[in-house]
Formats: structure tokens, sequence, C-alpha cells
């Protein structure tokens, strides 16, 4: 071949996701991936999503097919960015809303992509800092971006709970003026573990000081606490009592709205005034990107957001989904530790209750999570990150059995 091409690794939760649907054994048990399951292991198209999909199919809108603009679909940009940022600070609110430009993405992914794209043309961030560990893939779309990556602390592996003091000393010590730094806006992902609010508030003086640029991840807004309110609280707090540092969001609707194949998201830039002209040249240059790249992001799942948020009703409604499936998963979380207690497993389990969001950061070594695939066919992340939507009532005590099992041989 012309290429100068060599093999590229898979995807390890896609490997793993084709892995689990090859397994013919009915026991096996899916807790790679980060998706929603009912209490029956099926996939859950909100009941809120079926109705506005119902509404919209009689809307029998003549533009449904049509181009948007690049920036997206122009009255979803306001929704998107009102949902995040709420608006109870201290400036009146059309001052606030001039301090944020907003365009939509592919999803959180190609919002992550966007502004690190974006940073390293305009702001040219000598370091971008990842926590350690983070989602994998900030890895690859900040390499290609083109931006040097550092790691700050964030998992205290022997106490299995959030490094504070390892984060604050590695950035106070040795980030530099301009750097990026990545915050999972809430539901860390891979640990389940977040700052608290005093914890948020020590983070923004110190990115604050050190003239760092937050860069937010938001791709579990309501998954954490059931509450998309409370769940943006640390993005909230950074825009509303930071009102000199700029910083931005990536805003995945992935999750919260069970949309995942839909690619819906969006990404907002937040000046450190209000400028609707600076805005407009920030949103300007975001849409050179994006014409550039996939000339707008896609329709359909943004039209079945906008539905939702724009009807007091079926918001209501969405606020029950997502009660839930965060309730779902609180009582997993906490059917699986009752099991290990019981079966007196070696070591502690009360992280797996404490932590939040869709994951628990187990603390099982990759052997032990290789025996679990290999003799329980029950299939987790290397690093013993656990999709806990994937329990049920019906396999936990199978899971719980098994990790006992591999924990004890
Ligand atoms: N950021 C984090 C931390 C995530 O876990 C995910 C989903 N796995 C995303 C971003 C983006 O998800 P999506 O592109 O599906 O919206």
């Amino acid at each position: 071949s012309r290429l100068n091409v060599t093999p590229v690794a898979p995807d390890e939760i896609f490997a793993l996701n084709a892995a689990y649907f090859a397994d013919a054994d009915p026991q096996k048990v899916s807790l790679g991936v980060g998706v929603y399951r009912t209490d029956d292991g099926k996939p859950w198209p909100l009941p809120t999503v079926q109705k506005a999909e119902k509404a919209l199919v009689a809307d029998d809108d003549l533009m449904r097919h049509e181009y948007t603009a690049i920036e997206g679909d122009v009255p979803f940009l306001p929704i998107a960015r009102d949902l995040m940022f709420g608006f109870e600070g201290k400036q009146s609110e059309e001052e606030a809303k001039a301090r944020i430009g907003t365009v939509q993405t592919v999803a959180g992914t190609g919002a992550n992509h966007l502004g690190a794209l974006f940073l390293a043309h305009h702001m040219k961030p000598r370091s971008v800092w990842l926590s350690n560990p983070s989602w994998a893939n900030h890895q690859t779309i900040w390499d290609l971006a083109g931006v040097p990556r550092k790691t700050y602390p964030y998992y205290h592996a022997a106490t299995r709970s959030f490094d504070f003091e390892g984060m604050i000393n590695t950035l106070e010590s040795e980030a530099e003026e301009g750097d990026a730094v990545l915050l999972h806006a809430c539901a860390h992902n891979p640990t389940g573990l977040d700052p608290n609010k005093e914890q948020w508030v020590a983070i923004a003086d110190l990115c604050e000081r050190k003239k760092l640029f937050p860069f937010f991840d938001s791709a579990y807004q309501g998954f954490a606490s059931g509450s998309p309110e409370e769940d943006a609280w640390a993005v909230r707090y950074f825009f509303n009592n930071k009102p000199d540092m700029e910083m931005c969001v990536a805003q995945s609707f992935s999750k919260n709205f069970g949309l995942y194949g839909q690619r819906v998201g969006a990404f907002h830039y937040c000046l450190n005034r209000s400028s609707t002209s600076i805005r407009d040249v920030v949103v300007g240059n975001l849409c050179h990107l994006i014409r550039g790249e996939f000339s707008m992001g896609p329709r359909s799942g943004c039209s079945i957001v906008k539905k939702i948020l724009t009807s007091e009703e079926l918001t209501a409604e969405w606020y029950q989904d997502l009660q839930v499936m965060s309730s779902r998963i609180k009582t997993m979380r906490r059917a699986l530790y009752d099991e290990l207690v019981r079966l007196q497993t070696p070591g502690t389990w009360e992280h797996i209750i404490d932590q939040s969001g869709m994951f628990s950061y187990t603390g099982l070594t990759p052997k032990q999570v290789y025996a679990l695939k290999d003799k329980y066919h029950i299939y987790l992340l290397k690093s013993g990150r656990a999709s806990i939507s994937g329990l049920s009532q019906k396999n936990v005590a199978y899971v719980a059995q098994a990790i006992d099992d591999v924990i004890r041989n």
C-alpha cells in the first residue's frame, strides 16, 4: 500500500461490547459500555423521548430534513445553554447570556473535539491537564488536536477516594499560566468520584490564581444526583463566581436523554465579559471549524430534546425519567454492596455505594477482571470500571459470587 499505517489497538469499550454480544453463555453480564439498561437488561428509550417523537411525527414539519445553520439548530442552542448554566447567578440574565457562545456538536465527543481544536488554534495552551484516570477518549481527542497532555492525580487507590490534595498540589506546582485543565462536571468517568462543593471552590480559586483554563466535560448531567441543577453546580459556580476567568463546556445529551446513537451535543465558550460582538466572533470561528469538518450537527435527536425542554409538562416527565435511571443505579450499587458484605468478600466495599453516576471503580485488578470474563462471562473494563446499570435483581447475586470467587482464588 502507499499508506504508512500501523495497526491501531481496538477501542477497549467497543471491543468488549462486541465480545459480550458474541458470547453465547446465557448467564453473561455486560458491565462494560456506559449505557442505561432496565432491570431486564434491556435498552430504555425514555418514555418522554417516545412521547416527543410521536409529537414530532404528528407535527409533520416540512422542514424536518432540511439543513439547519452551521452553528446548529438555532432554537436548540439557548435551550442547551440554559439547561447547563441555569442563570441564577449574580449577573443579570442578559449580561450572563452575552458571555456565552454556543454551537451544536456531534454529541459530547464532538464537543470535546471541537473545543480542543478551537483552543489549539486560538489559545495554544502549552499543555492540557487530564485527570489520572480519565475517559480514555480524552487522550485521543487532545492528541488529534496536537496539544501535549499531562495528568494530575485524581484517584487515591489505597483509600479508593478522590485525591484532592494530589490534584491541587500537582496543579499548584506544575501547571503553567494558560494551560487547559479538563474537569468532569459530575459523575467522573471512570472513578464515580466527584469533588465536593468546598473542593470545587478551591479548584476554581486555583484556576483563577494560576490563570489556568477550565475545560468542563459534562456527559452525565442528571445522572449523579438525579437533578440536572445539582449536577451543574460546579459549572455554574465557576461561571457565576469567576466572571474574569474564561472557560468552556462540552455538553452531551447521550446519557441523560438516552439518545446515544443520535449524537446530540453542544459546545459553550464562556467569555470573561459580556460582549455580543466578541461572542459572535468566537461563534464565527467555531463555525469555521464546524463547516470544514461536518457542516452542522445532526438534526433529529436535537429536535427531540427541543420538544421536551420547550414543554413544561414533558420537562417534568423527563425529570422523572432521570429519577428512574439514577435511582435504579443507586439500588443496584446497594444490592451489590449488600451481597459482597454478606459473602464477607475480602476487602472494603463502601466505595461502591459512595461513588456516583453510571460507573463504579471497583478496585478489581486486571487479572481478576480477566477471570470474571473467562470463568463467569462478566464483562468490565481492565481498569476495574463497572457500568452499574448492567446489574439487575436477577444477576447481582451471580456477579457478587463471581467477584468473591476471583478475589479469594
Ligand atoms: N465525556 C465523557 C466523560 C464520557 O463518558 C462520554 C460518554 N462515554 C462522553 C464525553 C461523550 O459521549 P457522547 O459522544 O456519546 O455524547
